[in-house]
């Protein structure tokens, strides 16, 4: 019988009074595995609440002890993380070894977030006027709101929960309803490491709790990451409630390779970030723009390479596992029936796919398409499943002005020998995170994440030190100990002596 996933609040399992659930599944199999509590606005106020109440406490928590519960937290995760990547393949479906790397690039926040004492150092001014000394500190702001997505269940939050809490906030995740799991088992391991209880609260649910959350007079900022139209919403809604909001929307990410590159190292790397996580990753590549004569030999190569993957259960070793839901699995082909009917060519078709795997599950193989152009919907839209599409042009200027018109502009990769070409490309192109023969330019924890244009809204990126300033705010202080006698009235502004 598939068990029941409720909320966490104060330090334990909070049953939602929604009387709202919905299936969580296995998308290997198609089994249902659980039911998960939906929020409404009573559960919303009700684990708001607790993190409000616990915000006194803990922003008042020497740094000293603040971190002592970062550095438990991560070598907790570090000595626990298969059981979390085992949670992941389970329920997102991307395989083991993938899940895996996904918790290491979380734990690096953890990592960063450790820091803390020296990332939020202020400034100090001595005798800026005469006497008078001036002093910067940065404060948390309270309560922090985490809503993210289904194919980074743990990594995406973890952008984000560590800083916030680190800095002093406490903070409520509105984990993904397709994979929740993961988040409410970091909340019983932060208790474990020491957090105290309402620090970290976890609110389940759907539209109604993101709603909740965006309204909340007790909620100070909002860190969105999911898709665009929705990444817009919550940035327009969050911000007309006063709040600091950063959202991360979708993406479209081109691979540029010129015509010197090495075009064996070029394929390898398109399937990689192409089909890896079956292309479920907001910084996968999902065009690639072959530029000059390069098109056909670069064409057989990267079929080569993806007739050969196995498809199949991500706990059996497969190079790639399902899609999330039978509905993404739909969408997915049906974007493969548009392409065909638009006239690409379907070099290799997924949906014929053998997947190694028992039962139900949501399976589209790697798909390659050649002969792409811009106007085609495998084109213009993220499809976010392991379709790859091959846009060919004439130029390196071509090619630029191609990814430049793209709305979106989260991730890009040149691939080259050519050293001058690589610095005009970094320079010229107008995405956020930038690959020099790297597909998947995904920011150490300790540079910040985020896209251009229609992939973020708002002007702060995840993590590093865009994360810490986010997640408090400044005060400056200016301060004059002197002799009570040398007062005296002067309403003019204040001047430097
Ligand atoms: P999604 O937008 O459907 O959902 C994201 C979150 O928003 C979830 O918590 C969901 O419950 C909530 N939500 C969904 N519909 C809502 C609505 N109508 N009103 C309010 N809240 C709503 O995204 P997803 O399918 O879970 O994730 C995939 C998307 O996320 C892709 O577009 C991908 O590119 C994007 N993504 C972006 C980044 C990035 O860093 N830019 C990272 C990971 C994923």
């Amino acid at each position: 019988m598939a068990t029941t996933l409720q909320h966490w609040k104060n330090g334990a399992v909070y049953e939602g009074t929604s009387g709202r659930f919905s299936d969580v599944t296995n998308p290997a199999t198609g089994e249902v595995t659980a039911q998960l509590a939906l929020a409404n606005e009573a559960d919303v106020d009700a684990v708001v609440a607790a993190a409000a109440a616990a915000f006194p406490a803990w922003r008042d928590t020497s740094l000293a002890k603040r971190t002592q519960v970062l550095f438990a937290f991560r070598e907790l995760l570090n000595a626990r993380k298969e059981e979390l990547a085992a949670i992941i393949t389970a329920e997102h479906g991307k395989v083991l070894s993938d899940a895996y790397g996904e918790v290491s690039r979380g734990q690096e926040v953890v990592e960063f977030a450790c820091g803390m004492p020296h990332l939020i150092k202020g400034a100090f001014t001595e005798n800026a006027s005469t006497k008078v000394d001036v002093h910067s500190i940065r404060q948390p702001l309270g309560v922090a709101g985490i809503i993210s997505p289904f194919n980074f269940p743990a990594m995406v939050p973890m952008w984000f929960f560590p800083i916030a809490i680190a800095a002093g906030n406490t903070v409520v995740v509105k984990p993904s309803e397709k994979d929740p799991t993961s988040v409410l088992w970091i909340a019983e391991l932060w208790q474990e490491a020491g957090l105290p209880d309402g620090v970290f609260n976890v609110l389940n649910g759907d539209k109604v709790a993101v709603d909740g959350l965006l309204a909340h007079p007790d909620v100070a900022s909002i860190s969105f990451v999911g898709s665009t139209p929705i990444a817009q919403y919550v940035y327009e809604t969050g911000t007309r409630h006063g709040k600091r909001v950063q959202a991360l929307g979708g993406a479209k990410n081109h691979m540029l390779v010129l015509p010197d590159a090495d075009l064996d190292l070029a394929a390898d790397q398109a399937v990689n970030a192409g089909y890896g996580s079956a292309g479920e990753r907001c910084m996968a590549i999902s065009a690639v723009v072959a530029v000059g004569g390069i098109g056909d030999e670069l064409v057989t190569k990267i079929k080569e390479r993806t007739v050969g993957l196995r498809t199949g259960d991500g706990t059996r070793g497969c190079d790639m596992g399902p899609l999330v839901t039978a509905a993404a699995r739909d969408r997915v082909s049906g974007y493969i029936d548009a392409g065909e009917a638009a006239g690409a060519t379907l070099v290799v078709d997924g949906r014929t796919v053998e997947p190694d795997a028992d039962g139900e599950g949501f399976f589209v193989g790697p798909t390659l398409f050649d002969h792409v152009s811009t106007e085609m919907s495998i084109y213009t839209d993220e499809i976010f499943g392991p379709v790859l599409s091959v846009v060919r042009v004439d130029s390196y200027d071509e090619g630029v002005e191609l990814i430049n018109s793209n709305r979106y502009g989260n991730g890009v990769a040149i691939f080259t020998n050519d050293g001058g070409a690589a610095r005009r490309f970094q320079n010229e192109v107008s995405v956020g995170m930038v690959g020099i023969n790297v597909p998947v330019p995904v920011p150490m924890a300790y540079y910040s994440f985020g896209g251009w244009k229609a992939s973020l809204f708002g002007d702060t990126h995840a993590h590093g030190v865009e994360g810490v300033h986010f997640f408090t705010r400044g005060k400056v202080i200016t301060s004059r100990w002197l002799d009570p006698s040398h007062g005296g009235l002067n309403l003019g502004f204040p001047q430097n002596t």
